[in-house]
This record gives C-alpha cells, structure tokens and sequence, in this order.
C-alpha cells in the first residue's frame, strides 16, 4: 500500500478519561509528540461524567498504587487548603478511597498533560482506522472543522467503548457472557445537608427509606438501595444510586434515553431526600452529571484475558501493572442486583498484566481503562479510577519503549515496562531486579525524535 501523507504523531491517544490523561503523561514524559483526542469537552471521562465520585481502590492493602495517582492526589493534598484527602469508604469491602474538590482535581489534571505537553483536542472524535495489514496507518477524525486524518506511529485506544480498535478487528465481548452490560447511572450531588443527621442510622445503604419510598410510588423500584456517600466537602453528600438498566452505550440513542430517564428519577430522588430523610431539608442538587456514566461495553481481546481466577488466588502477574484489592462491583448486569462481594481476603491483592492491554495482531495498537482484556468478574473489580490511570500509564510507558526499540507490542519485552513503572514510582509490582539486570540503561527521562 502506497505511504498515506497525513500529519504524523507519535502517539495518538484516543479518549480523555482516567486512562487516557494516564497514558499521554506517560507517553509525552518520553519526549514523545502526543495527541489526546477527547470526543467530550472536558477530560475526566466518567470522572466528569459524576462529577464528584471518589477515587476508589487506590490503596490495596492500605498502601497507595503510586505512579500518577499518588503524583495526582499529591498534588491534591499539599494544597492549602488540601483539595483531597484518603477516607474510608462506607460501603463494605472497599478500602480506603480519595475524596476530592472536583473542579481543582480537574483543573489539575489538564495542567498535568499540558506540563506534559500533550497537544488536548477537545470535542473530537476519531472515527475509523485505515489498516495496513495489521497496522493502523492512519485514524480518521472530525472536528467543528470536518474530517481530517492523522498518521500515528503508535494508538493507544482509551475510549472506554472501543470503537476504533474494533474497526481494526480486534475482536471484543459486550458486558457478561449473555451480553448484558452493567447499569448506567446519573449522579448528583445533595449540598448543604446535616451529615450528623443524614449518616446517623446504622444501614449505608437507606433502606428503610427507600422501601417507603417505593411503596408509595415515589421513587423508582430499582431504588431498594441508595447509594449515599459524604462528599469532598462538608455537608455535601454523592447519590450514586439511579441506575437505569438494559442501556448499550455504544449506542447514542439509548444514552440519550437514560440520561433523560436518570434525569426524571434524579430530581425526584433528591425530593424524596428532602422531604424525606433527616438531614436534607435544607439541601439542594448540585452537579447533577451532564449524561449518565457508562461503566461496562466492550471488553477487547488482549493477549491474555484476566479472570476472576485470577483475581481470587491474588495473582501477580510478571507483568502486572497495577496493583488491586478492589471487591466484585457488579450493577444490575441483567437484574435488580447490586454486589461487591470481596474477591481476596483481608491483605491479600492481584496485579493487573500489560498482556492484558495488548491486542494479538495489531502491532501499533494498546488499549487501557475499561476496555482491558478481562472476563465479566474480573472485570467487575479492576475497572476503578485508580487502576484505569495507572493502565494508562503503562500503555504510554510500553508505546515509548516499542518505538524505541522499533518492535511491534506483541514484540515488546514487557518485563522492561514493568521496570520502567517501578522506576516511576509504582508499587506493589514483581521481577524489578531480573529486569533492572537485563535492562540497565533504561531511563524514565528518555528522548525519542519524532518522525
Ligand atoms: C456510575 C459509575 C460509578 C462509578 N463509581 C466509581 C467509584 O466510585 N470509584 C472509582 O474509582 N471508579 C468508579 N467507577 C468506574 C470508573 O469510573 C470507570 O471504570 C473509569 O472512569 C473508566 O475510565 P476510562 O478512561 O477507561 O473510560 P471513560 O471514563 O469512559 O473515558 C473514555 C473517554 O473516551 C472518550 N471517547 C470515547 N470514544 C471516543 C472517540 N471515538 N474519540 C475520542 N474520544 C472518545 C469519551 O468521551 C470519554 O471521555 C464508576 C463508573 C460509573 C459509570
């Protein structure tokens, strides 16, 4: 096939949520030219698309993940006054998580990237690959400006849904193994509610008022459980609780019909709140999501899939990434039922594999975040913001070092990139020594020339 003639980057990270702003840090720190497309007009993801949910998962057995978490919340933490700070979850099994001022968190996270370098297009949706046998030479795009193309050394599909990987042929499953996706979900937050009040009963979950509020026709049967969680900030509380059921989020339409139905059984939920539950009668919504968050669509085949197996004996992979002790989150896949059941006992955690990560045939192609390579229990844990930054980080990390070395990623000597994490600052990961050994000269500070 003739050589296309389109601008060239080296990176092309698609999708600018929790694993994206992860992997074009990660690839830019190399000195590498990187583009982060974002089809949405902020970064975040479903962090923006909640605003305000916390960090979850990001201290297995109490010790944080490292690498640009524990850079992010840093930063967070030593502002005056702090803009974060490590709580305990409320909900059983989940360790500690990190609550955070989401308007600074996300005004940190774009000063991040552009520190970084990174060229942010905003309100830009990469549509199609063009293949070159099992490379992608170029990716269409569109802007307010029409459809352009670009010709990227190395994509790293962040996108949460995966269109693109998926034109190029990597094969994917939809949700569980009958096809059902997880629940969507609006939030909102309630401020200016008494916690003293709101938190005084003994159940986390409201359940007592929410069968009332059933019963009497005032909130939505897929209510039995509500989601009440303290805020960043005193006095705010996050309502992660309307979960519409039975959505794709690949598909516009249905997301658009959720979003409007989590609009109606939100606003009546904070009603019921206010008149209802003692606590809230001075409150009122805030930061109700500009569309639902979309937890589950494809799961892309990697090299390796992790499995809930996996997971239960506390798997550490060679070339695990990323640490987890992160209970099975699963949200009405198919049924009213809403677990997070422990997958490990009590100071026991699993790595997540960059094998997982790395498609089978494509050899310029990563992906990381909730499109990872994962069976449906599996996947119910590793899909926090914590784990999807640091997936990220890894793809980036493994790009830079596949340029460098001129191998495709299934080439890859992932054993170097687990190197490289740990020299970045990530905990918990396996074989540093062995690798250090094989792999001497290799520099997080590293430059490589752009073609
Ligand atoms: C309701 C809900 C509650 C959750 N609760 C928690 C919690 O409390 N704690 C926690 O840690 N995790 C939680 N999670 C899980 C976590 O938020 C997600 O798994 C994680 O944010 C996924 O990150 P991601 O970067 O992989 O994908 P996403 O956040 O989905 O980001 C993908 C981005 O790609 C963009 N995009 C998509 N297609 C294209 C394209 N073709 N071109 C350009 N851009 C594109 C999208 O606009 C989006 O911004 C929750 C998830 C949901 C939905």
């Amino acid at each position: 096939m003739a050589k296309l003639n389109h601008p060239a980057t080296d990176v092309l990270v698609i999708g600018g949520g929790t694993a994206g702003f992860g992997a074009a840090i990660a690839a830019a720190r190399q000195g590498l030219d990187v583009c982060l497309f974002e089809a949405g007009d902020r970064v975040g993801g479903v962090m923006a698309f909640c605003p305000g949910m916390p960090w979850g998962a990001a201290y297995p057995v109490d010790t944080i993940i490292g690498g640009l978490m524990e850079e992010l919340s840093n930063r967070l933490f030593a502002m005056d006054p702090p803009a974060a700070a490590k709580r305990p979850c409320a909900l059983e099994n989940f360790g500690p998580e990190i609550q955070y001022d989401y308007e600074i968190a996300t005004l940190t996270m774009f000063e991040m990237l552009e520190e970084a370098g990174v060229k942010v297009h905003l309100n830009t949706t990469a549509i199609a690959p063009t293949m070159n046998g099992n490379r992608i030479e170029a990716v269409e795009y569109y802007d307010r400006h029409g459809s352009h193309m670009i010709a990227p050394r190395m994509v790293i599909d962040c996108s949460g849904d995966g269109d693109i990987s998926a034109k190029a042929g990597v094969p994917f499953e939809l949700g569980d193994n009958n096809g059902n996706m997880m629940g969507v979900t609006l939030s909102f937050m309630m401020i200016d509610a008494n916690w003293e009040k709101v938190f005084a009963a003994d159940d986390p979950y409201f359940r007592d008022y929410a069968a009332k509020g059933i019963a009497g026709g005032r909130l939505h049967e897929d209510l039995a459980m509500l989601y009440l969680m303290k805020g960043f900030h005193k006095d705010t509380v996050f309502c992660n609780s309307v979960v519409i059921r039975g959505v794709d989020g690949t598909n516009p339409e249905d997301v658009a019909r959720a979003t409007q139905e989590g609009r109606r059984r939100s606003h009546q939920l904070a009603q019921f709140l206010k008149q209802d539950v003692p606590g809230f009668e001075n409150s009122r919504m805030t930061y109700l999501g500009p569309t639902v968050g979309v937890r589950e669509t494809r799961k892309l085949e990697g090299i390796y899939r992790l499995t809930g197996e996996d997971l239960a004996s506390g798997r550490k992979f060679t070339d695990g990434i990323v640490c987890c002790d992160n209970p099975i989150d699963d949200v009405m896949r198919g049924s009213h039922d809403m677990t997070h059941d422990a997958i490990v006992e009590d100071g026991v955690y699993y790595t997540i594999p960059l094998s997982a990560l790395i498609p089978k045939k494509i050899e310029n192609l990563l992906f990381a975040g909730r499109i990872i390579s994962a069976d449906p229990t599996a996947f119910a844990s590793v899909r926090g913001m914590p784990q999807c930054i640091l997936m990220g980080q890894a793809t980036g990390t493994a790009a830079a070092i596949a340029l460098k070395d001129s191998v495709s990623v299934q080439q890859l000597d992932r054993s170097t990139v687990v190197v490289a994490l740990q020299e970045q600052g990530v905990k918990g990961l396996r074989h540093a020594t062995e690798t250090r050994l094989k792999h001497p000269c290799f520099k997080v500070t590293h430059v490589f020339n752009s073609q």
